[in-house]
């Protein structure tokens, strides 16, 4: 087994956790070493612009995904049944290569309301105990004041654009109303409207609705963000979810942070290498190091004084389980923490045609759209709705991939020969959708273990996910997709199709949404949290898990905003406390 020279920190996972982090930490003087499973990804050789655009290749075989015969997870609706391995991707399409996740996402770029990051203590004071039964709600241990800091400076690093809604308490016409206070503007302008944007926000307006730009990390106009990288105007070209972006234009970690990062000379990347798990010391207080196994089937050892796990949500609660810290979340009991408060999101389309309309849906991009968060978060009052929580509902243009948008034809159109050509071409132009993306809260039953039949290519257990909807996911979506059907009507829409996830089990085939979260969540009680507000194991202390892993709640909301915020917190306090006082940054 190789055995490498120590660093003083060693990061599990290249993607937008792992590179900001490396970045705060190399910065401050510490040396890196990052140990990341997939292979080198560059912008310029991987995606350029005459390889970007090819929908088979990304957007439908997904090569920028986790192969699933390198990993898979298994999965049941509860814990009286026997889960079965996911053998195709849907819910799930987990990061992969250096860049990971950040790479293929939209670049929809979210800072969570300040209700999110107090979801139970703002809850009972506003309504009352009713309304938190039988779900397992808890504060984060943050407030969305502390968080404010940090989501700006990840808005700078990624360039993005968007209108601000609330600087300083000052309301500014155009954004959202309803976002916390900032401390000031997007560093982008907003991206320009679609023909498809106008009209929603026309109409939502006249509804008496307040609509707004998507704050996107598709930056709107040429920017070099403060760590002197240079990015250009996004060209609206239609290929960006699940693609790379060729034009430096959508926000990612080999556009925004790899390139100063791979300069200096205290940071290391071991690109397809695998961490098996971490490795503590005799005592079991704090961990040595982590083992990892090379493309080539060789083992080797890492010793760090610091380990940062950020392997993407699943894989860092995993990790956490392999390796032994913190106590295993058991949900008959409701004791443990390691998987606890696993949970998902909230969705619907619903989707519409406009007869004699020219969407040219061509002209788009990842994070194009308009939405409204009047039905979002605790933004409206829920006095006798029966649920909490909501749903940004916005339209967007994403781009009309012609393999992609095959499935947009009004119900009943023939799916063969002239007649099935005549309606492509009339709805490829006439098809609207609105997404409603929600909340989601945890019940005592959703929860993540390690399975006891299934084990992955090296024979480690593969990661068992338990999760159903609960009432309260059920509700909150009928509410919030009848204020989507409502605009749908008011657009005076034909062949109206509406998709409620809720409607059906849980089930990781057919999922409109990416954003797993919780499982190694944060909070300020060990009782309920595995790791404190910094993101620092309570039990390990030089261990700290970093990623959407540690929200206790889903926002209706993208996550990665959230989580870039929190990594470049978190890194903060490794090098500003933990290195000089090594030990637990927070009492218990
Ligand atoms: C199609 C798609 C669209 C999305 N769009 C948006 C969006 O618009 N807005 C938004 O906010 N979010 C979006 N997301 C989610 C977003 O991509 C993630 O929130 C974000 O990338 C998470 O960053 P991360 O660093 O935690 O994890 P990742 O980016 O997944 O990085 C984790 C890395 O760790 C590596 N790794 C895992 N296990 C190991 C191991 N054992 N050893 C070594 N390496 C390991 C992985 O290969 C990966 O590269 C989208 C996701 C998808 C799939
Ligand atoms: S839409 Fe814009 S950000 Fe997305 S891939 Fe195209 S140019 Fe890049």
């Amino acid at each position: 087994m190789q055995v490498r020279k120590k660093t003083d920190v060693v990061i599990v996972g290249l993607g937008w956790a792992g590179s900001l982090i490396a970045e705060e930490l190399t910065g401050a003087g510490l040396n890196v070493v990052a140990i990341e499973r997939g292979a080198w990804r560059d912008t310029a050789t991987d995606f350029p612009p005459a390889v970007d655009p090819d929908e088979l290749r990304w957007g439908v075989r997904r090569e920028l995904t986790q192969p699933m015969a390198v990993e898979t997870l298994t999965f049941r609706n509860n814990y009286h049944q026997q889960a079965a391995p996911v053998r195709n991707w849907s819910a799930f399409q987990f990061g992969w290569n250096v860049g990971g996740a950040g790479t293929h996402w939209a670049g929809m770029l979210w800072r969570f309301t300040p209700w999110d990051f107090e979801v139970a203590s703002r809850t009972k004071a506003r309504y009352g105990n009713q309304y938190t039964q039988g779900l397992q709600l808890q504060d984060w241990g943050v407030s969305y004041a502390e968080m404010e800091p940090f989501y700006d400076r990840f808005e700078r690093i990624a360039g993005a654009s968007g209108q601000a809604g609330n600087i300083k308490g000052k309301k500014i016409d155009g954004g959202n109303k309803f976002e916390g206070p900032r401390q000031r503007g997007y560093p982008t302008p907003a991206l320009k409207n679609t023909y498809w944007m106008e009209k929603y926000a026309t109409t939502t307006k006249n509804m008496g609705y307040t609509p707004f730009p998507l704050p996107a990390g598709n930056v709107s106009q040429a920017y070099v963000n403060p760590l002197g990288v240079t990015m250009g105007p996004c060209t609206y070209c239609g290929f960006c979810d699940f693609h790379g972006c060729g034009n430096f234009s959508k926000s990612s970690p080999q556009a925004c942070v790899l390139p100063p990062l791979m300069r200096r000379k205290n940071f290391t990347v071991l690109t397809e290498t695998e961490v098996l798990h971490a490795v503590k010391h005799d005592d079991g207080k704090t961990a040595k190091g982590v083992k990892f196994i090379t493309r080539d089937g060789e083992e080797g050892f890492q010793p760090a004084d610091v380990v940062v796990i950020t392997a993407y949500q699943m894989d860092n609660v995993r990790l956490m389980l392999l390796s032994e810290i913190g106590t295993p979340y058991d949900p008959k009991t409701g004791k443990g923490t390691v998987g606890r408060n696993y949970n998902y999101q909230t969705c619907s389309t619903v989707q519409g045609y406009l007869p004699g309309h020219r969407m040219n849906p061509f002209i788009g991009g990842g994070a194009i759209g308009v939405q409204i968060d009047d039905f979002n978060g605790d933004n409206f009052d829920h006095s006798g709705l029966g649920f909490i929580g909501g749903a940004g509902i916005h339209g967007y243009s994403k781009g009309g991939g012609p393999i992609k948008y095959m499935d947009n034809l009004r119900p009943g159109t023939k799916r063969w020969g002239s007649e099935w050509k005549k309606g492509y071409a009339r709805d490829y132009q006439e098809a609207v959708t609105i997404f409603s993306q929600g909340t989601s809260m945890a019940t005592q039953g959703t929860y993540l273990d390690l399975d006891t039949n299934y084990k992955d290519r090296h024979g480690q257990p593969l990661l068992r996910v338990t999760f159903d909807w609960n009432d309260n996911d059920r509700k909150m979506l009928n509410h919030v997709t009848d204020k989507a059907q409502g605009i749908m009507q008011e657009l005076g829409a034909e062949g109206v199709k509406i998709r409620r996830e809720t409607d059906e089990k849980w089930n990781p085939y057919s999922q409109l949404s990416s954003h797993t979260i919780g499982g190694a969540v944060m909070g300020a009680d060990p009782a309920t949290a595995p790791l404190n507000p910094f993101l620092q194991s309570w039990d390990v202390p030089n261990v700290f898990v970093v990623g959407a892993s540690a929200f206790p709640n889903n926002g209706g909301y993208n996550p990665s905003g959230t989580v870039g915020a929190l990594a470049i917190r978190t890194a903060q306090a490794i090098h500003q406390q933990y290195v000089k006082n090594p030990g637990k940054l927070i009492g218990a």
